[in-house]
């Protein structure tokens, strides 16, 4: 199954990235861990795209195509993948499928997962991320026992440096004007699945998995 998580950031695309990942046996494939990750690791592109992000912007297109690009030659993808967080603008959109059909793939579904502004600014704002083993927190929705310590690992809890109420209004602003066009796109396509994601988690999979499936 070839796979693009549509829909803003905060709406949970990442969370219910690991469960369908999981479910359906493909490989996840998030470009926002891959820029987060070139940071830490202090790359060339990683100091690059650091700018952008703590801006709340985009990374230009032509740098996030040539990683996605590669990434799908991965024999990993071969039988299916799962891309979250691209493509993000109506220009990666249209490389993604001109790569795909180089290899004689298509995609399957674009999957939107829908939440209104007000819940995604809370969402982000509270948002927590353990800096040892990844597991992620809400302060009020999921909040663990310190706001500054994991529960699970014991690890150091940190705020993404885009998750601050002016960087996360920026990006909300950034998905309406360049990614909310690609529901057009995948509509126009007959690719498009909407799901609600004002939902728990688990019912927000449960449709999911019965959209997918359909
Ligand atoms: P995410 O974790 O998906 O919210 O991505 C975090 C940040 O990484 C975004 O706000 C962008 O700055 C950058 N980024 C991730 N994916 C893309 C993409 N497909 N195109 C451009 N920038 C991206």
């Amino acid at each position: 199954m070839n796979i693009v998580l549509l829909g803003p950031p905060g709406a949970g695309k990442g969370t219910q990235a690991l469960r369908i990942a999981k479910t359906y046996d493909i490989p996840h494939i998030s470009t926002g861990e891959i820029f987060r990750r070139a940071v830490a690791d202090e790359t060339e592109m990683g100091m690059r795209a650091k700018a952008y992000m703590n801006r709340g912007e985009l990374v230009p297109d032509e740098v996030v195509i040539g990683i996605v690009k590669e990434r799908l030659e991965g024999p990993d993808c071969a039988e299916g993948f799962l891309l979250d967080g691209f493509p993000r603008t109506v220009a990666q959109a249209e490389a993604l499928e001109k790569e795909l059909s180089k290899s004689g793939r298509e995609l399957d579904s674009g999957l939107d997962i829908e939440v209104g502004r007000a819940s995604l600014i809370k969402r982000l704002t509270g948002r927590r991320t353990c800096r040892a083993c990844g597991k992620v927190y809400h302060l009020t929705f999921d909040p663990p026992q310190s706001a500054t310590t994991c529960d699970a690992c014991g690890g150091e809890l940190w705020q993404r440096d885009d998750d601050t109420e002016e960087t996360v209004s920026k990006r909300l602003d950034v998905y309406e004007e360049q990614t909310a066009p690609l529901i057009d796109f995948y509509n126009e396509r007959d690719l498009l699945v909407e799901v609600d994601g004002e939902r728990g988690v688990d019912d927000v999979f449960s449709a999911v998995k019965q959209l997918l499936t359909a």
